[in-house]
């Protein structure tokens, strides 16, 4: 597979541990759900589809924190149990080649270009919107569902940006 110039940022292990803690715990926004069919369920924390069967927890998740015009919070999964947090962070997730947009934004967290994958290698896709060079990450999401995958990090913008202490 291509190797990437940017680094793929999943979701931090704290923040699925803490949905895991809040659903014992029966937060009444957190929900436990039984993946019924292949690809229904992306775990935002492995970058693999929960297989059917599999528990996954639903949750709301600020993507783009509030305080900021694009401020965005919206539904996503991880695994219920004890998941390995995505390891091969300069290769784009195998499982999410298709069915995803690609959302530039700035390092103010505003949105400033978009493309949907739509049988072009993400990786190609991922290189043209970050010749813009405001685009300090991308974020990958669902095109049916728009809920966010995972992020995508310019390398070299990785220090003193705000999004850091969100995003990492
Ligand atoms: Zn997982």
């Amino acid at each position: 597979m291509k190797s990437l110039d940017s680094r793929i940022i999943p979701l931090p292990t704290e923040i699925a541990e803490a949905a895991r803690s809040a659903i014992k715990a029966g937060a009444a926004d957190h929900a436990l759900v039984m993946a019924q069919s292949p690809g229904s369920c992306p775990c935002r924390h492995c970058l693999r589809w929960a297989k059917p069967g599999e528990r996954v927890i639903l949750f709301p998740y600020a993507a783009i924190p509030s305080g900021h015009p694009y401020a965005e919070t919206g539904p996503i999964f991880v695994h219920a149990e004890k998941c390995e947090r995505y390891r091969a962070t300069n290769e784009y997730p195998a499982e999410f080649r298709s069915g995803r947009v690609l959302r530039a934004y700035d390092s103010n967290y505003n949105l400033i270009d978009a493309q949907v994958v739509n049988g072009n290698e993400p990786e190609t896709v991922i290189e043209r919107l970050f010749q813009n060079a405001d685009a300090a990450f991308v974020d990958v999401r669902s095109v049916t569902h728009g809920c966010f995958t995972f992020r995508v990090l310019r390398v070299g913008h990785a220090s003193g940006l705000p999004f850091d202490r969100v995003a990492l």
